[in-house]
């Protein structure tokens, strides 16, 4: 066991391995340099988001430091009804086209900052959806991932878990799919009691390349005691990447905040110690808790927003 740094509870012989790849996707920092394009572009025109444009609370505050209001609450109709002027932006998670045709008859400039790689699993949903097919989905209930598919339509079936499928009824022509953050073993596990149910059933595994990647390099880590997931807890991608950890049988597996979270955590008895970071997770964010884990004496008391975005 190495020495034990007064007060600070770091073992300073542990050993620190930076995840590769970790942070923002390609769909983050898009969004993001939309919305930072919008604000450039429009500086007298209220611009408002309907929910947060990516899962960080951060990320929220460095757009408030551009003049852009995130509108909060899972039900993007309803933030929509609070916009009546200006510029409105849908997240890098989707909307459901109700609701963009709601905006646009509302008479608002209408911004889509939705990721590329989500927008095409929608429209594998809507091409099946015109040819009579019933869909199942995969993803998290409330996730506006997962709402922008479903939307109220009775022939898009949300599947959260596993034994979701024992309920489902049989159709003729079935279309299986997923929000594209979901776990990689979590997905394969329902799409394989969905093809013993309905061997007839169409499958189209949508996990996007980042999340895929991400979580494979946290599965293929060995002989590590301890995992530090840089990440807000609302989202997907970061949550799954700590039960990855976990069901790679890893020691301690936290899923924090910022370096703050880290400064406060008791990692006397780490040995080896691995850092990620979720696709919506800022790089600084995630450098600030290297910087620490490699020289704990350097403590550090705030965040700057401004070097967020
Ligand atoms: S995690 Fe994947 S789907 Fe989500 S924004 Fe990033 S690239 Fe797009």
């Amino acid at each position: 066991m190495g020495y034990i740094l007064p007060q600070t509870g770091y073992n300073v012989d542990m050993e620190i391995i930076k995840v590769s790849p970790r942070g923002y996707c390609k769909g983050v920092v898009r969004a993001i340099q939309i919305a930072k394009d919008t604000a450039k572009a429009y500086p007298e025109t209220p611009i408002y988001i309907l929910g947060m444009l990516v899962h960080n609370t951060y990320v929220k505050a460095g757009l408030e430091h551009l003049g852009i209001i995130t509108l909060e609450g899972k039900d993007r109709e309803a933030l929509l009804d609070q916009v009546d002027e200006g510029i409105v932006i849908f997240t890098a998670h989707g909307i459901s086209d109700h609701i963009r045709q709601k905006a646009i008859r509302k008479g608002l400039h209408v911004i889509d900052a939705t990721c590329p790689d989500v927008k095409r699993t929608q429209d594998l949903v809507n091409q099946h959806l015109a040819k009579g097919f019933e869909i199942f989905y995969i993803g998290k209930a409330q996730h506006p991932e997962a709402m922008a598919v479903v939307d109220g339509n009775p022939n898009v079936h949300l599947i959260t878990k596993q034994s979701d499928v024992k309920q489902l009824g049989m159709y003729d022509q079935i279309f299986v799919t997923n929000q594209t953050t979901m776990s990689i073993f979590e997905v394969a596990d329902i799409f394989g009691a969905i093809q013993e149910k309905y061997p007839h059933a169409i499958i189209a595994e949508e996990i996007c390349n980042a999340t895929r990647i991400r979580q494979e390099a946290i599965a293929a880590l060995q002989d590590v005691d301890t995992l530090l997931i840089v990440g807000d807890a609302s989202s997907n991608n970061s949550k799954r990447l700590a039960d990855i950890g976990k069901q790679n049988n890893i020691a301690h597996v936290y899923l924090v905040n910022d370096v703050l979270d880290v400064q406060k955590l008791d990692l006397t008895n780490s040995q080896r110690i691995a850092i990620s970071s979720g696709a919506s997770t800022p790089t600084y964010l995630t450098n600030q808790v290297i910087s620490y884990l490699e020289n704990p004496n350097l403590k550090v008391t705030t965040i700057d927003i401004d070097k967020i975005i």
